[in-house]
């Protein structure tokens, strides 16, 4: 694997950017978050939509995260590059990027904005499962992906409010601008901006 994959993303635990660290860390932070609307949906509805948006939720740090619109070696495809099956993902999320490099790029609102972005996403990756399942079964999979869109909006949310804390969109006005408040807890919480800075 190393002769296709530079070293360096190789190299153990220097395959994230601070920046995809940081996300990782917000996301896993904010799973009360999630199971709390899990058990709403399961007390209320249905425990088997409940199941699919921790799944969603689960997206994230499997790498199906708004970042995937960097061009290049990104977090997501280090970290499928590690496991033999899920190396096509890499080469479907390296579309995913060109197209989203060329419309708006790198934190548009198509990658980066609430409720689209995520509808895009689930749509873009979750496609190809659901035209494969479809020529084995009948269901469309309705609750399964309405269940997995809850789940990824809630972790796909965290990461554009941390991106606009932090000041990085290119659409919206910065929440962060002046807000010193929700800088200090980013940076206390999270270590973000990172007190060492890497190359990628
Ligand atoms: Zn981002």
């Amino acid at each position: 694997m190393s002769e296709i994959i530079p070293l360096k993303w190789v190299e153990k635990g220097s395959f994230m950017s601070p920046d995809g660290v940081t996300h990782v860390k917000i996301w896993k932070t904010f799973f009360p978050l999630t199971l709390i609307v899990a058990l709403g949906i399961g007390l209320l509805w249905s425990w088997y939509i409940a199941m699919f948006v921790i799944i969603g939720w689960g997206f994230h740090g499997f790498g199906i995260d708004p970042d995937l619109d960097l061009s290049g070696f990104n977090r997501s495809e280090a970290l499928w590059s590690k496991l033999i099956i899920t190396i096509p993902l890499i080469g479907w999320s390296t579309f995913y990027a060109r197209i989203f490099q060329k419309w708006g790029g790198h934190r548009s609102i198509w990658t980066h904005g609430f409720i689209i972005s995520t509808f895009i996403r689930l749509m873009f990756f979750g496609l190809p499962f659901l035209w494969w399942f479809r020529q084995h079964w009948i269901d469309d999979l309705t609750r399964e992906f309405f269940g997995m869109y809850i789940g990824m909006s809630i972790s796909d949310n965290l990461h554009i409010i941390a991106d606009m804390i932090t000041g990085e969109m290119n659409f919206f006005s910065r929440i962060g601008g002046k807000n010193i408040f929700l800088k200090r807890i980013m940076k206390i919480w999270f270590d973000y901006p990172p007190t060492k800075k890497n190359d990628y």
